[in-house]
């Protein structure tokens, strides 16, 4: 049943093109995979324009160009505006709606050579942790059809972790490039807030969104992100510090790396860890304690809160973000109409599903009038506390290594019908998005039934080539 397969490495692909093969060959293999994708992951495949940005790509490198991702297939997530593309966040409200520019992230990786190959499935709005609020369709778990690949980004996950490209984007709000890399089996990796400008990705939470690659190895998520970070005119959240670049270090990781570095462990999940999740993990911690690392217990005492904050403060910006969805300026609009609050409303009404419904009253309600305070801002003080708890943990840990998913996939419609026990899903995830700090999933092992766990790894903002090290250098211990 496993749809499991690996493509070449990035990085591989890179060198062979750098020493003279013809990237077409890796272009057309990921598209024919596009193709025979079993998994509803892809919703669009470009064939004309990879060919044509391929073209383009042999020209760049017959001039003598280095482009660092020579040839490289990508996917992207359908947040992500690729102009002269559909781009529609799998939503009913965007049908028809073509992008009129790129997004920053997807340009600055075409320019070094990545040829996008389509678009990925995703939870509507990537509002969801299951795939399974799209107007696609679900996505399969590559592992099992039966279960969900995890959200929002299933698609990407499921395409990266079934060997159709060695890279694919997503966006993490609350965990959606984590906890589908868990479920899934691959690499995700969501960078410091601010690294990657979000311009040209479809705002959801605009203080939590972060765009972030998947990929088959730890040091493949670090070519990609070198190449997409930077200061960004039209983000104005996009840091203009200059941050060194990551691939060389994390490429030369080996569990040496290891060697003193102080990797903590949150006490309060210990006991929420059960079975088979919770075996793996131990042997996780005990796989990096033999490679000299130090464990450490650390404390964040107002995470148990994230969740809850993550409601408040997500679906109030959601509730803002979305209005610009309003039958005049995107996409669909209902035929019929009396006038235009009747636009309004039926639009709204028809091209959002019940999940983006339902985000935009919770948020709407925490933003009104006399609620303001009592929810919104009182959770931006949670928020604050959370960042404390890091900042405090931090000065006892390099890293922090716990675990993205508090299960393994479960089966489609098992949570649909009961958000709150949908929403936990992201229990372990969230907290990284509200303190704005880089962390990644790497694979850990599997449930007794071969289904992946991910292993979570978070550090202070801004420490990616320590984080990334720590990471790929644990992604070959697990894997021995
Ligand atoms: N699952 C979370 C949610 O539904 C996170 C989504 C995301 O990171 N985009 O909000």
């Amino acid at each position: 049943m496993s749809q499991i397969a690996s493509c070449p490495l990035a990085s591989d692909i890179v060198k062979q093109v750098q020493e003279g093969a013809d990237p077409s060959q890796f272009v057309d293999e990921a598209l024919q995979r596009a193709k025979d994708d079993e998994n509803n992951a892809i919703i669009r495949i470009y064939e004309e324009s990879a060919q044509a940005a391929l073209a383009n790509v042999k020209e760049r490198i017959g001039n003598g160009d280095q482009l660092p991702l020579a040839g490289v297939p990508l996917l992207i997530k359908d947040n992500l505006c690729y102009k002269d593309h559909l781009t529609t966040s799998c939503s009913k409200i965007l049908e028809g709606f073509v992008a009129p520019y790129t997004a920053t992230a997807v340009q600055k990786l075409i320019d070094a050579g990545a040829i996008v190959i389509g678009h990925t499935n995703m939870d509507e709005f990537a509002m969801g942790s299951s795939n399974e609020t799209s107007v696609n369709g679900n996505v399969k778990n590559p592992h099992d059809p039966e279960r969900i690949p995890g959200g929002s980004s299933g698609g990407s996950a499921a395409s990266a972790a079934s060997g159709i490209v060695p890279l694919a984007l997503g966006s993490d709000t609350g965990g959606s490039i984590r906890q589908p890399a868990s479920l899934c089996g691959c690499v995700g990796f969501k960078p410091t807030y601010g690294h990657v400008s979000r311009y040209g990705l479809m705002a959801f939470a605009s203080s939590l969104d972060q765009i972030g690659p998947f990929s088959q190895s730890v040091s493949d998520a670090a070519l990609c992100t070198d190449v997409m970070s930077g200061h960004d005119p039209l983000d104005s959240s996009s840091s203009s510090q200059q941050h060194d670049a990551t691939f060389e270090a994390v490429l030369a990781a080996n569990p040496d790396v290891l060697k003193g570095k102080k990797i903590g462990y949150i006490a309060e999940h210990q006991d929420q860890l059960t079975g088979d999740i919770a075996s793996t993990f131990d042997r996780c911690k005990q796989l990096v304690q033999e490679a000299g690392a130090e464990l450490v217990p650390v404390s964040l005492p107002h995470e148990k809160y994230a969740v809850a904050v993550y409601y408040i403060i997500a679906t109030g910006e959601a509730s803002s973000n979305l209005s610009r969805y309003d039958g005049i300026h995107y996409g669909f609009r209902d035929d019929e109409f009396e006038d235009l609050t009747d636009i309004y409303y039926k639009t709204r009404g028809e091209g959002f599903g019940a999940e983006v419904k339902r985000r935009i009253m919770l948020g709407t309600y925490v933003l009104s009038h006399g609620y303001y305070d009592a929810y919104y801002k009182q959770a931006m003080r949670v928020r604050k506390l959370m960042c404390n708890d890091f900042e405090a943990a931090f000065k006892q840990c390099d890293v922090i290594m716990d675990l993205v998913s508090p299960s393994t996939a479960f089966k489609h419609g098992e949570r649909m019908d009961d958000p709150i026990q949908m929403y936990l899903s992201d229990i372990f995830t969230i907290a990284a998005n509200l303190a704005g700090i880089p962390a990644i999933s790497v694979p850990g092992g599997k449930d007794s039934s071969g289904l992946p766990i991910g292993i979570h790894f978070q550090s202070p903002q801004w420490s990616e080539k320590s984080l990334l090290s720590t990471a790929a250098a644990c992604e070959q211990l697990f894997q021995a």
